[in-house]
């Protein structure tokens, strides 16, 4: 159920829905999806489908990854990435394989203990997390040159926007009910802001939860 043969089916079904970045499909055939779930959900981890992780959260669908992941990668010379809502740790994971540093923030507590344990075992060496309330951003390693949210805010956390470096962008799915994935940058003219495509992810939350 975890076979090479379920993930390589997965990469073809990401190749169908659009991902045409190589690097990236081969890092996800090649990340073990089953080890950010719980041991019951194994055997679902390489549908492209969101799964549980408790405290309402889920995991992203891989399209969902593969997609912020290509996207990241359309920066030129990726060194620092921060990442809102780290959840399980498998989108930071996947990160951490294009970028030289991955700054991964998640506000729930026991969240972000189990992926910083996973994390570890999986001797991922160039991922920093931390308890903290993404709106913050993470000031002391500012500038990123991507900064990547997967929950959503109502509008651009003007924050973040503050901790991107020259040439950087923010990538973050923007809205309520409604929500678009947005690409902003600030440029000499000031904010520039493009919409990529419709999205659907967990509402950004301020504050920390125990
Ligand atoms: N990328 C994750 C997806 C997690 S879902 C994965 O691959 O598993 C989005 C996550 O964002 C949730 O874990 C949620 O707790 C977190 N989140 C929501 N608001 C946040 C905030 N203000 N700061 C940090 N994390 C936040």
């Amino acid at each position: 159920m975890t076979s090479q043969r379920t993930r390589d089916r997965l990469v073809a079904r990401l190749r169908e829905q659009g991902i045409v970045n190589e690097q990236v499909l081969e890092v996800m055939a090649d990340i073990p999806r089953h080890l950010f779930v719980d041991e019951a959900l194994a055997h679902r981890a390489y549908e492209d489908t969101a799964l549980p992780i408790g405290f309402n959260q889920t995991l992203s669908q891989p399209y969902t990854v593969a997609r912020m992941t290509e996207l990241a990668l359309e920066h030129d010379s990726l060194g620092r990435i921060l990442e809102i809502g780290s959840g399980s740790g498998y989108q930071s994971i996947v990160l951490a394989q294009f970028a030289s540093e991955v700054f991964a923030i998640e506000r729930i507590k026991p969240l972000l203990e189990k992926a910083r344990q996973r994390l570890r075992s999986l001797r991922v060496r160039n991922i920093r997390c931390l308890h903290g309330d993404g709106f913050q951003g993470w000031a002391e390693f500012a500038p990123f040159d991507v900064i990547l949210c997967a929950a959503a805010p109502e509008a651009l956390p003007a924050d973040l926007l503050a901790q991107l470096s020259p040439d950087g962008f923010l990538l973050a799915p923007v809205g309520g009910s409604e929500q678009n994935l947005v690409r902003a940058r600030l440029t000499d003219d000031g904010l520039q802001q493009e919409i990529v495509e419709p999205a659907n992810f967990v509402p950004m939350v301020p504050g920390l939860q125990k």
